[in-house]
């Protein structure tokens, strides 16, 4: 087990060759309080308590839980465990908060591109997000998830529909995988977005579990060398969706608070998969379950015109944050 201490500029910068906020008035770099960082086995894991202070937030334990608060935002991590809250929003992590003697430790993969994309999103790479892709799920003779004659594919496309309208009047370019009720591959899918190059692929779908389970999720393509949400296994390879996993991290988070504030709906978390849509994709991209279809209350609301519209709001106000927090900064007159 080998202990380090470093500057996080200089960590950052080895790790991930990321920008730092321009020199402050007085021509000095911002002073960031260095962060410890330890291996166990073969993951890098940063002390909890000096990323919290790197964010300048205050860091409290109380038995398994350590928690950040600022006026900003509130974060909860427990020990053991791989799932926390960020401002009220499940997230899910790679790896399980570990420790080192008293103190509580994060993954590096986890706070690289995880929780500082979400925190520090002026640090996310600059990109203009003008054209959209949306990909309905399933449709023809797949018809998705079924209960009591609902059929996934309808309500995907119904609420896709919705969504491009919204996204259409608010000035984004829109290209739908599938328009009305036809079969279209998933390999086909992909290749409609990256063809056209799109800034941005949303991919609709509902789920499917046990009567008692509803609520939300979002998921983005898993990072190399980490295991996907609810597997143990880690991603040797790199997807091409694995070029965005900063933005993914910002995405999925604001889509996913913005569908709870508008839903009420149980939160699900963000999680990360390789679905195929969401890992061939050489843009940024998130599949959005919008609910459980199997759960009667919650299937009865996906197919309502004012929920339907509900989602469709929520998700066109997350690109639109998405669309401003990478927009190119201006240029300096
Ligand atoms: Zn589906």
């Amino acid at each position: 087990m080998t202990l380090g201490r470093l500057f996080i500029l200089i960590l950052m910068t080895v790790l991930t060759g990321l920008t730092f906020p321009a020199s402050n008035a007085s021509g000095a770099a911002p002073v960031r309080p260095s962060i410890r960082f330890v291996k166990q086995g073969k993951i890098t894991y940063l002390y909890l308590r000096d990323v919290a202070a790197y964010y300048g937030m205050r860091y409290a334990i109380s038995g398994k839980t350590a928690t950040f608060t600022s006026v900003y935002s509130r974060l909860m991590f427990t020990l053991d465990s791989r799932i926390m809250t960020l401002s009220g929003v499940r997230v899910h992590l790679a790896f399980a908060i570990s420790r080192q003697g008293t103190e509580y430790l994060l993954s590096i993969s986890d706070f690289q591109l995880l929780i500082d994309p979400i925190l520090r999103s002026t640090a996310l790479p600059r990109r203009n997000i003008r054209k959209i892709v949306l990909d309905p799920g399933h449709g023809g003779k797949d018809v998705g998830a079924v209960a009591e004659g609902a059929l996934e594919k309808t309500i995907n496309l119904q609420i896709a529909t919705r969504l491009a309208t919204k996204l259409r009047q608010r000035g984004y370019t829109v290209v739908t995988t599938r328009g009305s009720d036809t079969a279209v591959s998933l390999a086909q899918r992909t290749k409609i977005a990256n063809k056209w190059g799109a800034d941005l692929f949303i991919s609709l779908h509902c789920n499917a579990a046990d009567a008692s389970v509803s609520g939300l999720e979002i998921f983005s393509a898993t990072w190399h060398g980490t295991p996907p949400t609810g597997d143990k296994v880690l991603a040797k390879d790199r997807c091409p969706a694995n070029a965005f996993d900063r933005e993914n991290a910002y995405l999925t988070y604001t889509t996913q608070k913005a569908l709870l504030d508008a839903t009420k709906a149980t939160d699900r978390g963000i999680k990360r998969r390789r679905f195929s849509v969401i890992r061939d994709i050489t843009c940024p991209g998130m599949l959005i379950e919008m609910g459980f279809i199997s759960n009667k209350a919650e299937r009865q609301l996906l197919q309502q015109a004012n929920r339907q519209d509900a989602i469709a709001h929520a998700i066109a106000d997350a690109v639109d944050k998405f669309r401003v927090a990478l927009a190119p900064k201006p240029t300096r007159r």
